[in-house]
């Protein structure tokens, strides 16, 4: 056994290693973690947290799943890596895995990156060669995105996400790109013949998980073919059976023209796609874009049994059954401090009353509960796909007790301390 001083020297020096060694683009890691198991997460001080958040809707089978597990140790003494200029089994096996299950019919086509950000960049490459080829190349296509939404870092995704103060540092953006409110009314006024395509992100996960208002995919989807733009969906949050369907749109019985899907379809291992519906599909031709490891045996293969057994096991029904009875939970939890609960299925974004979403994430990592703060306001939840009673129950009661800790530390700050007289 170490002493509490031990401890907490240890702490202390891997956030000295991390201040030293890793690039400051984020804020201070708030934790070290050594090993998974289903929704559980263990520090390098043995003290175990129920994962909720999933490494931001990544963990789709929970951590170190036999079947992710057994994908990646017999794929990796199989077959790793060959390049783009070969096919393998798994590839063409997830490929036509993901065509079933966005439900492109035999006229749809998947291009595999490594992240999200990758898959956008494809997304983005497809709406310029989309317009250039409507337009003869003499055009200057217009591309819409919505305010707010997220779709990357890189800089082609980062002039696609509708955030200024992101933007802000990096200027100029790649142009082209116009940002417009996610109303159907918005989407009238901005769009016409020379738009190429419009990016929508269906829940904004990383804005404080924002629902788009009812209906307007399905007016996207209507203004979008009647202007000859494409409709690209960005899937990469809202995928893998997250909301209850396998993908967002499914929802809404639409059709896109495309698209993109990255973190949950790994389970954790990396890898990102763009799948594409009818003539969309035949926008790319030889020598128009590429990735070394995209698509690579073992990340296929890793890809392929997590939705396997996303699909075998039923978890896109339990994201939808699980995710209802967590609502119903949050909602019951007697607190000031929450104020509703938007999103679908398992992502949820708890609204709170006031900004104190940074206070109830550390509080709630005290009582030894993972979860994130989307916004000053919003906290939100991405857990496993197979989270049951056990977990929800959890849940509930850790989340009680950061809110209430939260809650005597406001009432703390209020109470008028006596002055002496
Ligand atoms: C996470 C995310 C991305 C970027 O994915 P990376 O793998 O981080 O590059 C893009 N769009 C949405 C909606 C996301 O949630």
């Amino acid at each position: 056994m170490t002493a509490p001083e031990e401890q907490q020297t240890g702490t202390t020096i891997w956030q000295d290693d991390a201040a030293r060694d890793l690039v400051r683009n984020s804020a201070d890691r708030m934790a070290l973690f050594v090993r998974g198991e289903g929704s559980s997460l263990w520090d390098a001080d043995g003290r175990r947290y129920l994962d909720f958040l999933g490494g931001i809707a990544v963990t789709s089978l929970g951590h170190a799943h036999p079947v992710f597990v057994d994908a990646v140790a017999r794929q990796a003494a199989t077959l790793s890596h060959v390049s783009n200029f070969f096919a393998t089994p798994p590839q063409l096996a997830l490929a036509a895995t993901l065509k079933r299950l966005a439900g492109t019919g035999d006229a749809g086509r998947v291009y595999f990156g490594n992240s999200g950000a990758e898959a956008n960049e494809a997304a983005f490459k497809l709406a310029r060669l989309h317009g250039a080829a409507r337009d003869g190349g003499a055009g200057k296509p217009r591309i819409l995105a919505l305010e707010n939404a997220f779709h990357g870092r890189t800089m082609g995704t980062l002039a696609l996400t509708g955030k200024p103060y992101m933007q802000a540092p990096f200027l100029p953006m790649v142009p082209g790109v116009e940002f417009i409110d996610s109303t159907v009314e918005a989407l009238e006024a901005a769009i016409d013949d020379r738009v190429a395509a419009l990016f929508v992100e269906p829940i904004k996960g990383e804005a404080g998980v924002v629902d788009l208002p009812e209906g307007f995919l399905v007016a996207a989807r209507e203004l979008t073919r009647r202007h000859g733009a494409l409709l690209i969906i960005d899937e990469i949050q809202t995928g893998a059976g997250r909301t209850g369907e396998w993908f967002a749109f499914q929802h809404e019985g639409i059709v896109p023209d495309a698209i993109t899907v990255a973190k949950g379809i790994g389970g954790g291992f990396p890898i990102g796609a763009l799948i594409t519906f009818g003539a969309a599909s035949e926008l790319f031709y030889p020598g128009t874009h590429g990735s070394t490891f995209g698509g690579n045996a073992l990340a296929t293969a890793t890809a392929g049994a997590v939705l396997g057994e996303i699909e075998q096991a039923g978890l896109v029904e339990n994201a939808r059954v699980r995710g209802a009875q967590l609502r119903t939970a949050i909602e019951a939890i007697d607190s000031p401090l929450v104020a509703g609960c938007r999103g679908r299925g398992l992502l949820l974004g708890i609204a709170l009353s006031s900004p104190v979403a940074g206070a109830v994430v550390a509080a709630a990592q005290q009582h030894g509960l993972i979860v994130n703060a989307a916004n000053d306001a919003t906290i939100r939840i991405a857990p496993a796909l197979t989270i049951g009673d056990v977990e929800i129950d959890e849940f509930a009661d850790l989340f009680t007790r950061a809110l209430h800790t939260v809650q005597d530390a406001l009432l703390l700050a209020e109470t008028p301390t006596e002055v002496p007289a």
